[in-house]
């Protein structure tokens, strides 16, 4: 007897949608069609390949959807990458997992299987780790290529961040992903090949090998303008320009703040505000209503010439802790431009423990983009980046700061009791980790299927029920592994 052959649609091929296409398409019992909005990844120029112009991107050139997202102090300009890899070709390509007590919350709350025991090794298989291939927390035969800036791709102001926080006392961590060593600082992995260049989940799960699959198709430059729902099951999706495909299964994996919209646009969500907009209701669901992402101030820096270097924005990062060993900040220069002229940088400061909720809803009319509110600043986070504040006042004074001839470019009296209040009033910052707008829990049981909609999941970095204190970009790898496995197994 032979099977019938399952049709899965992947709505968005970003980040998780790439990793998830190539997963499915191992099953010979499956076809999956890759339906993606922006252009493929022949498409990428030296702004996506070449790291030390990834800041470029940042200004909204290249392929990027933008939204403005409202804090409590200003609107944040907010790009996702609208291509092939989605924001995995735009990121800032730091590659880290997040702490063991994150994951383990997410199973506290009911969530099995996604526990760190559960997810570690997942997260060890997707990594082929150039510099620890032989440690037991690493992997080296996963599609991802991983290894840590070397010391002569340094900035000089990356470098001297790193050896001024020594100086003053923060240990130097060799590898930030190993959570025995924090806090410290260290350099952060990323995913480059050996040539220093960007590689996107697409280029490294959707290799020419996978993509001749027969049962994957990948269509690019196709938009999902809505899914296709009745009687409690969605039966595929409509494209702008009205083109219908059906499916046995839907996924969208569009990213935390397209997904959502997505959802609602086609009747999911919730009651009142799908009301508003005349959208008859598939299912009452709290989307978009639980939005994380972790916030923090900016103070832009500028040193004696040259810059030195040649990678990426973000290559160094102190992984604080305010109160004893609990991590709970990052914060780091980021370069502001590639030019060997531009000696100003941006020094963020984020706050990784972040419990309040920003919202994603519906703009004005449905084919507007989503609305997006950045969640409150954590009650206690004044407190925490005070610590933080203390950690750089000190940098300031430190030899290798000081050889670099490094000032604020407006003045800033770190150790004043009110540089932390004026320093987030000039410029508070999203480290763009939105998270959490479809979590698991919820909207999704702990397969990421949408409950009361058969049918349909969602995968990206919108299932994350709290937010990891880390970078999200490898989260959503690992969830899409790990969704991916279960649904060959279903
Ligand atoms: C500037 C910036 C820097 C960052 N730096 C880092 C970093 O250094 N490290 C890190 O870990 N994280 C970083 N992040 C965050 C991280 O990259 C994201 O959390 C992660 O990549 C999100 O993946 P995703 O799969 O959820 O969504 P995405 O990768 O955004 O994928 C969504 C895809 O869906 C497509 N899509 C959307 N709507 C539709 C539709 N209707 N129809 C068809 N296709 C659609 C999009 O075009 C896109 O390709 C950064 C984010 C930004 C914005």
């Amino acid at each position: 007897m032979t099977r019938k052959t399952r049709h899965v649609i992947v709505v968005g091929g970003g980040t998780a949608g790439s990793v998830l296409s190539a997963r499915l398409s191992e099953h010979p019992e499956s076809s999956v069609t890759l339906l993606e909005a922006g252009p493929d990844d022949d498409s990428y120029g030296e702004l996506v390949l070449e790291p030390a112009r990834a800041a470029e991107a940042w200004t909204g050139v290249g392929s990027v959807a933008m939204t403005a997202m409202t804090t409590e102090t200003g609107v944040i300009p907010m790009m996702q990458g609208r291509v092939l890899g989605g924001t995995s070709a735009v990121n800032a390509m730091a590659t880290l997992r997040g702490l063991p007590p994150d994951y383990d919350a997410w199973a506290a709350a009911g969530l099995d299987g996604w526990g760190w025991e559960d997810v570690k090794d997942t997260f060890i298989a997707a990594e082929r780790d150039a510099d620890f291939p032989n440690s037991p927390l690493h992997g080296d035969k996963g599609p991802l290529p991983v290894r840590r800036w070397r010391s002569d791709e340094l900035s000089r102001a990356q470098r001297a961040f790193c050896e001024g926080m020594v100086e003053v006392g923060e240990s130097a961590v060799s590898d930030i992903n190993d959570p025995s060593q924090l806090p410290g600082v260290g350099v952060f992995p990323v995913t480059i090949d050996d040539e220093g260049r960007r590689v996107t989940t697409s280029l490294a799960y959707l290799t020419p090998e996978v993509r001749g699959r027969e049962n994957l198709s990948v269509r690019t430059g196709v938009e999902v303008a809505a899914l296709a729902i009745a009687d409690g099951r969605v039966s595929g999706v409509r494209l702008v320009g009205g083109e219908e495909i059906e499916a046995d299964e839907v996924v969208v994996s569009a990213g935390a703040l397209w997904s959502p919209h997505l959802l609602m646009r086609s009747g999911i969500g919730p009651a009142d505000h799908l009301a508003e907009h005349d959208i008859a209701v598939h299912a009452d669901l709290p989307v978009g209503a639980t939005m994380s992402d972790h916030l923090g101030p900016g103070i832009r820096y500028r040193h004696d010439g040259p810059r030195g270097g040649v990678a990426g924005p973000a290559q160094v990062v102190l992984v604080g802790a305010s109160k004893g060993r609990d991590v709970d900040y990052h914060a780091f220069p980021i370069a502001s431009a590639p030019s060997q002229d531009a000696t100003e940088f941006m020094m963020a400061v984020f706050l990784l423990r972040s419990s309040g909720r920003g919202s994603v809803r519906l703009g004005d009319s449905p084919e507007a983009g989503p609305v997006v509110k950045a969640p409150p600043l954590p009650e206690d986070g004044p407190e925490r980046l005070r610590h933080a504040f203390d950690r750089l006042a000190a940098w300031e004074d430190s030899e290798p700061a000081r050889a670099l001839g490094c000032a604020p470019v407006e003045p800033i009296d770190l150790r004043a009791a009110d540089a932390v209040a004026t320093a987030l009033e000039r410029l508070t910052m999203s480290y763009a980790h939105m998270t959490g707008t479809c979590p698991m829990g919820t909207v999704l049981d702990a397969d990421c299927r949408v409950r009361g909609v058969e049918g349909l999941r969602v995968v990206d970095a919108s299932v994350m029920p709290t937010i990891p204190s880390g970078n999200t970009y490898l989260g959503c790898v690992m969830v899409a592994e790990r969704v991916a496995r279960k649904m060959k197994t279903s």
